[in-house]
């Protein structure tokens, strides 16, 4: 059978049996059964591509997530917008099956569909599927769906919306299916990052693949830092290795591809970047001394004024003001910590420290545009830490460590000198230490002011809470309004956040889709202010103490002109009355006093 024949029912029936069975090995079993017996023709792409959308650059992105594919389904059954059905699908997180919307929307297909197989092959749903990627309003993706809904059973379709969604939730890795297509599989993805290619060159899947080595021109799969919790745990793993201590920039990580006069910039998830070419291809042609080039690192932005990289965020801004040919004090800088590729050869398999020499040859740096990483590299101003050092005991680790956090950077990089560089490698070859993973610098009490529904396993539960920070009361007064600050879902135990839940839940007033805030919360336009339920009176509601990745960042979603990265309740304040919460003014001081203000 070949893909224009494979019935999509039999895809589907694999895929039940795969997220059906608990036993790994059975899992394995159904898609090797799947694999070995339905294809003869070798298309394994157009069944691949299914299983895993996320390797699959092929088709565009389809712009529908649960909220707009709700309402694109509801129109394609004609459904009223006051009908049971329609509000079911808009109110997905609510109700039975709350929280899965695949699930939500296979019960209301359910009564509209009839039975039996439309009999589509796979060859058609991946049409139909790249029909919908392709068109741009959301009437024609409306009419797509339609289609689909009329040519396919619920249970199919449920498939269909999975994959549109792209979360399929089998229970078995991307590297596990790769490697029941084929033993080879995932070493030509990591270096191809094309699962067509993949696809096509190892569709003979008795012959073993000549490992493919890397190319211009088509990004790898990057190296990645494994987390250690401490010093002492960086030192167990590295111990007798020549050591490399790096700053760890905060920006987007890129591999940047030099072919002559062309330039691409992909992302960890393969992404080719062409925002970024205004501000930087030129930069890349005229610095990087070679023809043919890969290089990798993070891509940052730097502050031509205060001299030093932006806060993490503002890439995608900076990139369109180059594109407008706006004249602005920041630029897109580069920061190359390795090169892959030079001249007409990988270099991956020589050792960390010759790559670093091979860099500085190549590259020609540009402050603020186009900067190194090697021993003893840094800004160049003399009262801030290097970006870079040779480091040989833990006590040199956490100088390193510590002078790179007061830096307000965020963490660092250890790295094996002598190591290779190995596409999608995590074994601890580059181990990161960051500070929230050693200790939270500050620990802020906040209120919860309101409460999100959960998706997945706390679907249809509070999962999250909207956090607000107090107007500084007037002397001797309690706070009348409190400023939203953050969002936090981790750091509760399921049985804590069930009884915290139990307590706000007499105070909880459900948003509705016209319900303005309680006038004594300040919050933004933003949809992420828009909670599932207010605490209706703050005075009955409940501190959280917050920790946080040491920095705080800029907010523009909250009212507060600070919010927190990656914040994590430490603990349920019971004890502390409502009113002791932080103030607004406190957090701007604290803030102004770390950055030196
Ligand atoms: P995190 O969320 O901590 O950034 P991550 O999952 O994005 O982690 P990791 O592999 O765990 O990625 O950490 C390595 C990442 O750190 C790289 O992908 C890169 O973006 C970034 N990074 C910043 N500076 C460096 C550096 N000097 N060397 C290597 N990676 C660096």
């Amino acid at each position: 059978m070949c893909d224009k024949t494979v019935q999509f029912s039999v895809l589907c029936s694999m895929l039940d049996a795969v997220a059906r069975s608990k036993k790994p090995l059975l899992k394995r079993k159904h898609l090797r059964t799947f694999l070995d017996h339905v294809y003869t023709d070798h298309e394994f792409f157009s069944a691949l591509r299914l299983i895993l959308p996320g390797l699959d650059k092929e088709r565009g992105t389809y712009g529908l997530k649960e909220a707009v594919l709700g309402k694109c389904i509801a129109d394609a059954l004609g459904l009223a917008k006051e009908s049971e059905d329609a509000k079911k699908l808009l109110n997905w997180k609510k109700g039975s099956n709350a929280g899965n919307f695949p699930l939500v929307s296979a019960e209301v297909l359910y009564r509209r569909q009839s039975s039996s197989s439309g009999n589509l092959t796979i060859k058609d749903v991946n049409d139909y599927l790249d029909k919908l990627a392709a068109a741009e309003s959301r009437d024609a993706k409306t009419t797509i769906l339609a289609e689909l809904i009329n040519k396919t059973n619920a249970h199919e379709m449920r498939w269909i919306i999975i994959f549109i969604l792209k979360e399929l939730k089998l229970g078995i890795s991307e590297k596990t299916v790769l490697h029941e297509f084929h033993p080879d599989a995932e070493d030509l993805f990591n270096v191809t990052c094309d699962l067509k290619l993949v696809c096509e060159k190892l569709k003979d899947r008795s012959q073993r693949f000549k490992r493919q080595d890397i190319v211009v021109g088509k990004p790898v799969r990057p190296q990645l830092a494994s987390r250690v919790s401490g010093v002492e745990e960086a030192w167990k793993k590295l111990k007798g290795k020549r050591i490399v201590a790096e700053c760890k920039f905060d920006g987007d990580r890129t591999q940047i591809h030099k072919n002559v006069n062309e330039v691409h910039f992909y992302s960890r998830s393969f992404i080719d970047h062409k925002e970024y070419t205004d501000g930087m291809a030129a930069v890349i042609i005229k610095q990087v001394k070679i023809d043919h080039c890969i290089l990798d690192g993070e891509m940052l932005v730097w502050n031509k004024l205060t001299n030093r990289f932006a806060e993490f965020g503002s890439n995608q801004e900076v990139a369109k003001a180059a594109k407008d040919g706006l004249e602005t004090d920041q630029q897109l800088c580069f920061v190359a910590f390795d090169i892959l590729y030079s001249g007409d050869c990988s270099v991956t398999h020589q050792g960390l420290a010759e790559r670093q020499i091979l860099l500085k040859q190549v590259v020609q740096p540009l402050k603020g545009s186009l900067e190194l990483l090697f021993p003893g590299s840094g800004c160049g101003h003399q009262d801030q830490p290097l970006w870079s050092t040779l480091v040989h005991t833990p006590e040199e680790i956490n100088k390193f460590f510590m002078e790179t956090v007061e830096n307000r950077d965020e963490g660092i990089v250890l790295k094996d000198l002598d190591s290779k560089w190995e596409p999608g490698d995590r074994s601890g070859k580059w181990v990161k230490l960051k500070p929230d993973y050693v200790h939270a610098e500050s620990e802020l009490d906040a209120l919860i002011i309101g409460c999100y529904l959960g998706s997945g396993r706390r679907g249809g539960e509070i999962g999250q809470f909207l956090l607000g920070l107090a107007e500084k009361p007037t002397q001797g007064g309690h706070p009348t309004r409190f400023f939203s600050f953050c969002k936090v879902g981790s750091g509760l135990s399921d049985n804590e956040r069930d009884v915290l839940v139990s307590k706000l839940k007499p105070y909880l007033r459900e948003v509705g889709r016209n319900t303005k805030p309680p006038s004594f919360y300040i919050v933004t336009n933003s949809s992420k202010e828009r909670p599932d339920f207010w605490v209706e009176q703050p005075e009955k509601s409940v501190i959280l103490e917050i920790t946080s990745d040491i920095r705080t960042i800029k907010s523009e979603v909250f009212a507060a002109p600070y919010s927190l990265r990656f914040p994590r309740t430490n603990r349920i304040r019971y004890d502390k009355p409502w009113y002791d919460c932080l103030d607004v003014d406190s957090l701007v001081q604290l803030v102004h006093s770390r950055s030196g203000n």
